[in-house]
């Protein structure tokens, strides 16, 4: 299957480093075929420095991504997309960047969640996991998420694997094949890391066994993401442990070109609606 990553940032959204082609020659150097931006979307009239852009770069970013697309059109198929929580009252604004073609995709990565514009934004905490799913899965029912980027996040702020979260995985789990949304087996450096840094483990602590286990029982859909906020991810990403994981819990990980066929299909959906 030949490698593609459809989970790149870039230094927009203030965390990441890196210009956005030192991305792409990173991954055409090891040789990766596809290539998706998926920076940290814009909430429409509200910034937060340092975790995404404002939405006045969208047009910076699509153009710096759409000459890159080209100039390097023969050694890697580049395409632009968002990373993008599922806040109700920016769904519209998100949904008129795809409908006008300014970007291509999106992927859920719920991160925070804010209620309305003029709503706090809130972190998730441990008594609120089953409100995580539900946002997640209220956002892949819009019908406009290409796949649910770290679908196991919730290990950030709930650090069990108990009764309640093996229900609530298997919620989240279940809807998304139902719905056909493929899951995230995120394979970022950083959470690689924690994981040999036992003592570091509540900072990135997915991959988790539990929510795995059950997605390889179930049988749903699984996409690779690098989450590179480097160009470096492109030469450190553990593959080799990403294929053992995969094995170990009979993952069924779609190609580069079953992705491709979503975006079209998201990308139909929509012009007819
Ligand atoms: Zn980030
Ligand atoms: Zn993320």
């Amino acid at each position: 299957m030949s490698k593609y990553n459809f989970h790149s940032h870039t230094k927009r959204c203030g965390h990441a480093s890196g210009e956005d082609e030192e991305y792409v020659l990173s991954a055409i150097e090891n040789g990766y075929k596809t290539l998706g931006f998926s920076d940290h979307t814009p909430i429409y009239g509200f910034t937060q420095p340092r975790i995404r852009m404002n939405e006045g770069q969208i047009i910076d970013y699509t153009r710096s991504v759409n000459s890159l697309k080209e100039k390097y059109k023969d050694e890697i198929d580049i395409h632009i997309g968002l990373e993008v929580e599922y806040f109700p009252f920016n769904m519209p604004y998100v949904e008129s960047l795809l409908k006008e073609g300014e970007i291509e995709y999106i992927i859920l990565g719920q991160h925070f969640y804010k209620e309305s514009r003029e709503s706090e934004l809130y972190l998730y905490d441990e008594n609120e996991l089953s409100l995580y799913v539900d946002h997640v899965i209220k956002g892949i029912e819009t019908g406009l998420f290409l796949y649910i980027a770290h679908p196991d996040h919730y290990g950030l702020f709930y650090h069990r694997q108990d009764e309640n979260s093996y229900n609530e995985a298997k919620r989240l789990i279940l809807k998304a094949k139902e719905l056909g949304i493929p899951l995230e087996l995120n394979i970022s450096k950083l959470a690689n890391n924690i994981r040999a840094e036992k003592d570091l483990f509540f900072l990135v602590p997915f991959p988790i066994e539990q929510f795995w286990k059950l997605v390889g029982e179930i049988g749903a859909d699984v996409v690779l993401g690098l989450d590179a906020h480097t160009p470096l991810a492109y030469y450190d990403s553990p593959l080799e442990w990403a294929d053992e994981f995969i094995k170990k819990h009979n993952l069924h990980v779609i190609s580069s070109e079953e992705v491709i066929a979503r975006i079209n299909k998201i990308k139909n959906n929509l012009a007819l609606k």
